[in-house]
């Protein structure tokens, strides 16, 4: 656990000597435990960011920088502590590592307005496979270029982003509005599908959130959603928006709840109405269970018929959320050639399967099965050619490196789902600053030749070495 800079340093160069290889985890929300865990069977150790978390917000240059450990939720509340006039565009789950986090994108509540966290960083520091600290500047803008979404854990261990403040109103609107199907909910997926991204006011986040529920005043099992949104505005301004491009919702002043942008983050985080917002220092994920994810962007609205379809597959599941978030705005004026991550212009909006589960083992084989069935039953409504998806929700069912070692033509099958055609100059880039390929895990860029690939015998002398080496040898 590095207490400075230098720590993460002497980490690098002592890993590299030792021929061992390096994890990183600065928040650990990582959906195949990637930062933490290995599937290559390599031995390595787990450079953890935690202690590497200060916050330093200069509201006089609109910037703050952020520590890797530190989390969203404690860069939001430092920066509401200076203004309540200056927020952040990125994620909504407030115990996020700022260090994984930026690395693959960071969405949140006002994507459509400022687009991602990435589009907002402007300076980083990061330790490069030689031990030595580069920022902008010495490392160039090639590799600026790819660590602001290629996903962590490729590149080098950012050790703190320098990010751009955006303004935020005094006061702004949360709602969640909750529908089920017998209350009209696929009519209104319908409207939801074609005024979320191009229709509504940029001001606005109107996320869905689909899970099981039950039919009113009845045990009766059904599917159930909630509109839960963000507007950066007064009610009165919010509820004139609405009526004028999404009045199907009914959304009422009784319904809106105006409050402070930091408060908001609490909201919209999913904390109990009243949560003080002291919680953001916390650094606590608000539930712990077992779940398996996927994702999928949509490009054309699901018609109502495979909607039908879809709730057929959910009612199968005891447990289980979607969540849609809508895209347009900011998000489909930022080229897709800008930062490595490129679902932009054309999204309508992103689809994030969760399968969840409490009893481990247990339940892990079916609910795997059930999530896997239903990303095969979605496959005509969503994205083609490549099917995308975001490498934050780290997927290895599509494809991972296997046994220490890389390959471009292998990496294609997830790099082009994560990337598109950012996918080659990733590798060209990585080529150039990690020939050897230091970096590395189940789904790092591959540098185009493959320097580490062993055969199962390399590897086993290799440890049988590192033994002998280890003995008496501090780096
Ligand atoms: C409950 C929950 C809610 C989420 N909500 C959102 C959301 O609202 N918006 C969104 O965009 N995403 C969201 N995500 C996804 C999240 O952005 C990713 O899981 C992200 O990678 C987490 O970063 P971390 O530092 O917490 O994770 P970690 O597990 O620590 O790291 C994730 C990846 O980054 C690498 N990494 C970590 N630290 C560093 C570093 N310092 N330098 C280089 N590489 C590093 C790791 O090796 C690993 O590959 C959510 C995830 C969860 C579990």
């Amino acid at each position: 656990m590095p207490l400075d800079e230098s720590h993460v340093q002497a980490a690098v160069v002592c890993a590299k000597k030792l021929g061992i290889q390096l994890r990183v985890r600065s928040g650990g929300h990582d959906y195949e435990g990637v930062s933490y865990a290995s599937e290559m069977g390599d031995p390595f150790v787990v450079i953890d960011m935690s202690k590497l978390r200060s916050v330093i917000v200069d509201i006089d240059d609109n910037s703050a920088w952020a520590e890797a450990g530190a989390t969203t939720g404690e860069l939001y509340y430092r920066i509401s502590e200076q203004s309540k006039v200056h927020g952040f565009p990125a994620g909504l789950c407030t115990s996020l590592g700022i260090g994984g986090h930026i690395t693959g994108g960071a969405y949140g509540s006002m994507m459509r307005k400022y687009g991602l966290g990435v589009d907002n960083v402007i300076d980083v520091r990061l330790v490069d496979p030689n031990g030595k600290i580069l920022d902008r500047a010495s490392m160039g803008e090639d590799l600026f270029w790819a660590v602001r979404g290629a996903g962590g854990g490729s590149f080098g261990v950012i050790l703190a982003w320098k990010v751009k403040l955006v303004p935020v109103p005094e006061t702004v609107t949360t709602f969640t509005v909750i529908k089920t199907l017998d209350q009209g909910l696929t009519k209104l997926l319908t409207k939801w599908q074609q005024v979320a991204a191009d229709k509504l006011d940029e001001n606005l986040f109107i996320r869905v959130e689909i899970m099981p529920g039950t039919i009113p005043n009845t045990t009766q099992k059904t599917v159930q959603a909630l509109f839960n949104a963000l507007y950066l505005g007064s009610a009165n301004q919010l509820l004139r928006s609405m009526a004028q491009t999404f009045p199907e919702l009914g959304l009422t002043k009784q319904d809106c709840n105006e409050m402070s942008w930091i408060e908001s983050v609490v909201y919209i985080g999913g904390y109990p109405t009243g949560t003080s917002t002291d919680v953001l220092l916390q650094a606590k994920p608000l539930f712990r269970n077992y779940f398996k994810a996927k994702s999928d962007f949509v490009r054309e609205p699901i018609p109502e018929a495979g909607l039908e379809g879809l709730w057929k597959k959910l009612m199968e599941a005891e447990s289980y959320i979607m969540i849609w978030n809508p895209y347009g705005g900011m998000m489909s004026r930022v080229p897709e050639s800008d930062t490595p991550f490129p679902h932009r212009k054309g999204t309508i909006y992103k689809i994030q399967y969760v399968a969840t589960w409490m009893d481990g083992e247990v339940s892990a084989k079916s609910s795997m099965a059930w999530i896997r069935d239903l990303y095969q039953f979605m496959e005509p409504y969503v994205s083609k050619n490549p099917r995308e998806a975001y490498v934050n929700y780290r997927d290895l069912d599509l494809g991972m490196n296997k046994d220490g070692n890389t390959n471009v033509n292998e990496a294609r099958a997830w790099g082009l789902k994560y990337y598109k055609n950012n996918f080659d100059r990733l590798v060209k880039i990585k080529t150039k600053f990690d020939p050897e390929n230091f970096f590395r895990h189940e789904q790092s860029i591959p540098p185009l030749s493959s320097p580490n690939r062993k055969t199962k015998k390399d590897k086993k002398n290799h440890y049988h070495k590192l033994g002998k080496h280890h003995k008496g040898k501090g780096c």
